[in-house]
């Protein structure tokens, strides 16, 4: 780490001074001289401050115009991460796989330097959530580390075909620490990639860091692997706080949950349905019991492809329907239709939609009400869509739609993708609401 984040006349000032992150330094102004280790700069954070932490604890920007001189006292040590011995651990416990993919969950900061970087190995884990050792044997493995802003269907892939491997090498289940912002599309994304999975495949957040005193990392943490460890259900889920207790996680179906809050630490519930299951004081509370069956389609199977060249587009009052034709003239073979009230979109975006079907692209309807299902038949907007040829998707949400008709591009023929947009698969949608 040198001079992280700065640019400009800071970044040049500070390289003259000979100064790295980490430093302790003194700032001369025209007024005082202030003295504190120099910390780095977020990448879009503006080049015209320089931020010291000051003995006390507390970080200050100081305007580079007010900058006279810059002194350096001594040099800083590297942010270092020691690694705490593996504590005892009970034998016999199940085994589970944490894939980290990035996130606020299970990072860890350096308070000196503000650094901050993805927990590694299993032994970093152990030592940051203690209680973890006596609930499960854990192996970490880390795919990738980004904001979930930036998964692609690439990572989709990548991440089912890492569980396919630890399926196959006898793990009791799996872990997948994931940014919140699009937790859901990914939970979504692999429920359709892995075909009757034989352990639970639990993805897990957290909404506040763990340097924050209501952090919910490991909380979900413990919560999540408890459930991979003992619940013997099978399938994808997504297990986050079910209210304001640290108590309480709700376990959610992975093609029925959705982010519904900014900040709050139960931001996701379970849509057009309910938990599947809650971890409780510790226990796990099965509240639907068929998460534990074996799937009537049998054994396993990996279906690890997308074709993401599908568009998720929200219908609004004078919807820019002319998007749908310059999209599809740009490739793309799927549309998402996010409709207004009961599946609806303006006369005007009737010859688009034409257009694109005409293409041999797939365009279906979803609500953006988010609760309940599209009724395509009660209005004649609704029937003119039909008749168009728009596919009624029931309560299936919108960004479970979207990963699905991903799925449905990238491993099907394009004639078999109505047929699979509009039946339920993993219990994405209730057939019997398709019209
Ligand atoms: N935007 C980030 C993400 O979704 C926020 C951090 C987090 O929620 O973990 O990855």
């Amino acid at each position: 780490m040198t001079l992280e984040g700065y640019r400009g006349k800071l970044l040049e000032i500070l390289s003259n001074a000979k100064c790295s992150i980490g430093d302790d330094i003194v700032i001369v102004t025209e007024s005082r001289s202030i003295e504190g280790v120099l910390m780095p700069r977020y990448q879009y954070a503006d080049a015209e401050h320089l931020v010291l932490k000051l003995k006390n604890g507390y970080n200050i920007g100081i305007s580079a115009d007010r900058i006279k001189k810059i002194k350096l006292i001594g040099k800083g040590k590297e942010p270092s991460f020691a690694t705490p011995p593996k504590p005892e651990q009970t034998p016999g416990l199940p085994k589970v796989l944490i894939l980290g993919t990035g996130g606020t969950i299970a990072s860890r900061i350096d308070y000196r330097t503000g650094g901050v970087r993805a927990v590694i190995s299993s032994e970093e884990l152990y030592h940051l959530v203690p209680e973890l050792s006596s609930i499960a044997e854990i192996t970490t493995d880390i795919l990738f580390n980004i904001y979930s802003e930036n998964m692609t269907s690439e990572h989709w892939s990548k991440i089912a075909t890492r569980v396919a491997e630890a399926i196959r090498a006898g793990y009791d289940g799996v872990v997948i620490t994931h940014g919140t912002d699009t937790l859901h599309y990914t939970s979504a994304a692999l429920t359709f990639a892995l075909e009757s999975p034989p352990l639970p495949v639990v993805l897990v957040g957290a909404q506040r860091s763990s340097d924050r005193p209501s952090s919910d990392s490991a909380s979900n943490l413990i919560g999540a692997v408890k459930f991979a460890a003992e619940s013997r259900a099978k399938g994808v889920f997504v297990v986050m706080h079910d209210g304001p207790s640290d108590d309480e996680l709700a376990v959610h179906s992975g093609v029925r949950v959705r982010k519904l809050h900014t900040s709050r630490r139960d931001a996701f519930k379970s849509v057009n349905s309910e938990p599947v299951a809650r971890v409780k004081n510790d226990k796990i509370e099965i509240l639907e019991e068929s998460i534990r069956e074996e799937k009537e389609s049998g054994s396993f199977r990996l279906f690890e492809k997308f074709d993401d060249r599908a568009a998720l587009l929200k219908v609004y009052p004078g919807f820019h329907h002319s998007i749908i034709k310059d999209l599809v003239d740009n490739g793309i073979r799927g549309f998402i239709l996010e409709g207004t009230g009961l599946g609806h979109a303006p006369k005007s975006s009737y010859g688009a939609i034409t257009y694109a079907m005409s293409k041999g692209a797939f365009v279906g309807m979803t609500s953006q009400c988010i609760n309940g299902s599209v009724r395509m038949t009660v209005y004649d907007t609704g029937r003119d869509l039909l008749s168009i040829g728009v596919k009624p998707l029931g309560d299936m949400l919108s960004e479970v739609a979207l990963a699905k008709l991903m799925w449905a591009l990238g491993n099907f023929d394009t004639s078999e993708v109505g047929d699979i947009m509009t039946k339920n698969l993993r219990g994405e949608m209730q057939e019997r609401r398709l019209l």
